[in-house]
């Protein structure tokens, strides 16, 4: 394969177009790794896997894809499930409005379009949550249809291959890459010698040199590269040089105080009811502070718990798209249930026994939180799991001291 470079003004040859297009699928039909959602043309198991995909090593969504497979194997079964369990099914993928967007869109389908899964790019977008790039991968994976993608894996292969100057993400460079994806799948399209599911190859082979072959860093794997000869970043000898994102911006810190209440063997929980991504999910009571904010005042003030009744356990450090977190938690165990939520704040508020704590949705640090409970904390059940019950105890929180209610 011999691909000219790109004249001054990013104009391609389609010869050379051909020639890449044939050595990208012919190394996707001898190099792709073997994944299950690679074994299907369905395009509702396409759209889960690309939808866990974004933001998740390949390695994890595997379980993760196959255990949401086998609960909700298509649009009907997403729909008709309760919304707690998809989002428990979904727990620690994170960036959780993912989960409720991929059943809002199944729902969609089921009540406009009678179930049909849409293969045009337009349809796709038309639904909550998708859109251009898994648009573009449901349609040319599953459907066959010469439609481009864009991830970070392909625009860095494409800002490689033709030595794309200037940010990616910039609207003008950004069209330029879904220009060149799109002339590239539709090359394939037209390439009779190529087979059945070209587009759907083309575009696969992309992602997959991108994630295997043409990785982020200095040094990608030129040597096994099938496009190697015609790469221009290659023949400028920078290949790392691309693509020019920005500087990364530094994460901005946040803080929260966390209160684990125990009484009687189970736990204070909250559901997260506001918009937002973690809508859905049960956690302990959590409240934003400043930097220097000590957390016991914060707690006793919120949940009426004594000054005094407070024991610290480690910190929570983790991460979310730009912020980084720090939850300085509190645990207090409790003879009596405090009076009261006291800001007048109302929400759904659960006293969870270690069982339902198990099977309730909580987030990745919630989670890990629950798991690292003192034994002494999480021994005493109050009772045996009782799922269909929960709603039966939750109660809505405020000034009276519903708190106390359901304990
Ligand atoms: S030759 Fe190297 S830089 Fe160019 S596309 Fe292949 S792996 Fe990427």
């Amino acid at each position: 394969m011999a691909l000219g470079p790109a004249d001054s003004d990013g104009t391609i040859d389609a010869g050379d177009l051909v020639g890449t297009v044939r050595s990208l699928v012919d190394w996707f039909d001898r190099n792709a790794r073997d994944l299950p959602w690679r074994r299907t043309r369905d395009p509702y198991a396409i759209w889960v896997s690309e939808v866990m995909l974004q933001q998740t090593q390949v390695q994890t969504v595997i379980a993760y894809w196959t255990r949401w497979m086998e609960r909700l194997p298509g649009v009907h079964a997403l729909a008709a499930a309760p919304t707690d369990e998809v989002l428990k099914l979904w727990e620690g993928l994170g960036y959780y409005s993912r989960a409720r967007n991929l059943q809002d869109a199944a729902r969609r389908m089921v009540t406009e379009l009678g179930g049909v899964f849409p293969s045009e790019v337009s349809a796709l977008r038309a639904l909550p949550g998708i859109g251009p790039y898994t648009a573009g991968a449901i349609a040319s994976i599953a459907f066959d249809l010469p439609e481009p993608l864009l991830d970070g894996n392909v625009m860095r292969v494409l800002t490689r291959l033709f030595a794309i100057e200037g940010d990616p993400k910039s609207r003008i460079v950004n069209r330029h890459l879904w220009d060149l994806g799109g002339r590239l799948v539709r090359t394939a399209h037209r390439s009779d010698g190529l087979g059945q599911a070209r587009c759907s190859r083309l575009n696969q082979a992309l992602m997959e040199l991108g994630a295997t072959v043409c990785t982020p860093g200095k040094n990608p794997d030129c040597a096994a590269c099938p496009v190697s000869s015609g790469c221009r970043a290659r023949r400028l000898g920078e290949p790392g040089r691309f693509p020019q994102l920005p500087p990364r911006v530094p994460p901005t810190p946040r803080y929260f105080a966390t209160g684990v209440l125990e009484h009687g063997g189970r736990f204070l929980l909250r559901l997260r009811e506001e918009p937002g991504v973690n809508r859905g999910f049960w956690e302990f009571p959590s409240w934003e502070t400043g930097a220097d904010e000590a957390p016991g005042p914060v707690l006793s003030r919120h949940l009426g718990v004594q000054p005094g009744a407070w024991e610290a356990l480690p910190d929570l450090r983790h991460a979310i798209t730009r912020y980084r977190i720090t939850q300085r938690v509190l645990l207090a165990r409790l003879d009596h249930p405090p009076g009261g939520v006291t800001d007048g704040s109302t929400g759904t508020w659960l006293w969870a026994g270690p069982a339902e704590l198990e099977a309730l949705p909580l987030t990745s640090a919630h989670r890990k939180l629950a798991g690292r409970l003192p034994r002494g904390a999480t021994a005493r059940e109050a009772g045996p799991p009782d799922r269909a019950g929960l709603k039966a105890r939750n109660c809505q929180a405020g000034r009276a001291g519903p708190l106390s209610a359901h304990t």
